[in-house]
């Protein structure tokens, strides 16, 4: 169980019915397959402190699927005094639930879909920041929550790991291009793509296909869930993997320095002499990296490491970056 509190203000006029707005939330949590606490206490001056418990995968479920069942509409739909109650309860009290809660909480949205001005689908709150990523995740929920049927979520998932490749491999639009097992095959040269992966993609595809031809529902629910949990885990990863291509220089005490990246590293001891193998031989780094991905991120030569990695060399002192020795990294 994942806990955690914010504060959530709103005009102190209104705290009855924000009282109300927490009480549905709450009944919301109860029912939910994962089920998610939600606990609140009125402070003063319109203030509350929320409390919420729950799996991570539920909490983040509970209030993507607040959107994408339009909750918040139809909850807004029974309100006396209905546009007010939504811009002082229903839409600041959601919004601040998102924005602590995802990175990419998209909430410029929110008064819009409450409104039932904008489709439900048309966003979702989530943590995935680039495109493929939070494409991936308002799929996986739409049908991991039950507003897509398997048959439907196979044909997106398989259209949009299509567009992915092809986005991926540089592809120009209106051209001819392969088929879809060539691609992935392209793909893997030049970006990392580990094998449970690459099976997952293969499986969509092989799914996509039966389907097409059966014009019946998929079998195999499990096999689905299998897929879809790999996929989750490697669309989270190049999500990570793209934020860090963005990040080119890093501070460290004040002054920025360039990041270094694989395959970039000195290969040299601090005796400015070559590192050696097992074998006594000095270590061609230039042809290791060529051949090998970084061992812990996984990413290809020319690439910034993915944050976190062990491998990355720090840009001041030529040490291990996360042993943050120079200092931590500021802003
Ligand atoms: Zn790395
Ligand atoms: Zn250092």
């Amino acid at each position: 169980m994942a806990s955690y509190d914010q504060i959530i203000k709103v005009k102190s006029t209104y705290r009855s019915e924000a009282r109300n707005f927490f009480f549905f939330l709450q009944a919301i949590g109860r029912k939910y397959t994962r089920p998610v606490k939600i606990k609140y206490r009125y402070l003063k001056r319109g203030r509350f402190h929320v409390i919420i418990n729950g799996g991570p995968g539920g909490i983040d479920a509970i209030l993507q699927e607040l959107v994408l069942n339009r909750g918040l509409y139809y909850y807004s739909c029974s309100l006396p005094h209905k546009s007010e109650i939504i811009s002082c309860v229903v839409l600041p009290i959601f919004k601040q639930l998102i924005d602590y809660r995802f990175l990419n909480p998209q909430s410029r949205f929110l008064r819009k879909h409450i409104l039932g001005k904008r489709a439900q689908t048309d966003f979702v709150p989530t943590d995935m920041k680039n495109e493929f990523s939070y494409r991936f995740e308002v799929l996986f929920r739409k049908w991991d929550i039950g507003v897509t049927l398997d048959k439907d979520y196979l044909i997106e998932l398989d259209a949009m790991l299509h567009n992915f490749l092809l986005n991926k491999l540089g592809h120009i639009k209106g051209e001819r291009s392969e088929v879809f097992y060539k691609l992935l095959k392209r793909l893997k040269k030049i970006f990392m793509l580990d094998a449970e992966t690459e099976s997952s993609f293969i499986k969509t595809h092989d799914m996509r296909t039966d389907i097409l031809h059966r014009l019946g529902s998929p079998k195999g629910k499990d096999e689905l869930h299998e897929i879809s949990n790999n996929l989750y885990r490697y669309f989270q990863y190049i999500d990570e993997f793209e934020e860090s291509q963005k990040e080119k220089t890093i501070k460290i005490r004040g002054k920025r320095y360039k990041r270094i990246k694989y395959g970039n590293e000195s290969a040299l001891d601090e005796n400015g002499k070559p590192y050696l193998d097992e074998n006594g031989e000095p270590i061609d780094w230039d042809k290791v990296t060529e051949e090998h991905d970084c061992h812990d991120c996984c990413v290809k030569k020319g690439q910034y490491h993915v944050e976190g990695c062990d491998a990355e060399v720090c840009p001041k002192c030529g040490g291990q970056f996360i042993s943050f020795d120079c200092g931590l990294p500021s802003e």
